[in-house]
């Protein structure tokens, strides 16, 4: 069984967290995970992913930590994006190898008060995620393509009259302002830098 999932606000996605705390793993006997993380924080998801499966007397048995672009607050520079994907490539092949095998690859940090501290704040964001979506908005630049509507992994978007509206649903996945082909999506005062993976096309992220 494997659990592949990116970084959100420090730890796991409240989607993925649910996920895996309703999960029947009894018949599991190889449990790992990969995660992709935009900037240096893997330590507190998978403690919390450990604490999900150890709660079923389970545990991890290999695990894999991606560092990719960031796509929120920052912008990591072209040529560093590019050498980010190269040793990803290496290391999912390296890792592939090891769960095909079933081999045991996995060692979790101690949980200091570091990780303490952004376990806390992750589950915080956990409690008020879903009405997060209360700050976006829409400049003048919308389209009305309905991109938004179809790519929102929880059906959170809803377009009326062409304009979208954000239904308290929200996981802060951050691809509606990530595939807005006019960049139109706003959320507070904040600068999101509208990063997507370059070979991943809004249509690749439509599963419905
Ligand atoms: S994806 Fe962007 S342009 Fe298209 S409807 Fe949504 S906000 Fe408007
Ligand atoms: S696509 Fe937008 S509205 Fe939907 S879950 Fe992600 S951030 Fe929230």
């Amino acid at each position: 069984m494997g659990f592949v999932f990116p970084v959100y606000f420090y730890g796991l996605p409240k989607i993925v967290y649910d996920f895996a705390s309703k999960l029947d793993v009894k018949n599991s006997n190889y449990i790992f995970a990969v995660l992709t993380k935009g900037g240096d924080f893997d330590d507190v998801a998978f403690h919390q992913l450990e604490e999900v499966l150890k709660s079923k007397s389970k545990s991890l048995d290999a695990a894999l930590s991606i560092r990719m672009p960031a796509n929120f607050y920052r912008k990591d520079p072209v040529t560093f994006q590019q050498q980010l994907f190269k040793d990803s490539k290496s290391k999912i092949e390296n890792f592939s190898k090891i769960i095909t095998s079933n081999k045991t690859c996995f060692q979790l940090v101690n949980k200091d008060k570091k990780i303490d501290k952004y376990f806390k704040v992750n589950y915080k964001f956990h409690k008020s995620v879903k009405e997060s979506d209360k700050l976006f908005y829409i400049d003048e630049n919308c389209s009305h393509c309905g991109i938004c509507e179809k790519i929102c992994p929880t059906n959170n978007i809803k377009l009326n009259d062409g304009v979208p509206h954000w239904q308290h649903e929200c996981q802060q996945c951050v691809s509606c302002i990530n595939f807005c082909p006019e960049s139109s999506i706003k959320y507070g005062n904040m600068n999101f830098n509208n990063y997507h993976h370059p070979e991943i096309k809004a249509n690749d992220m439509i599963f419905k």
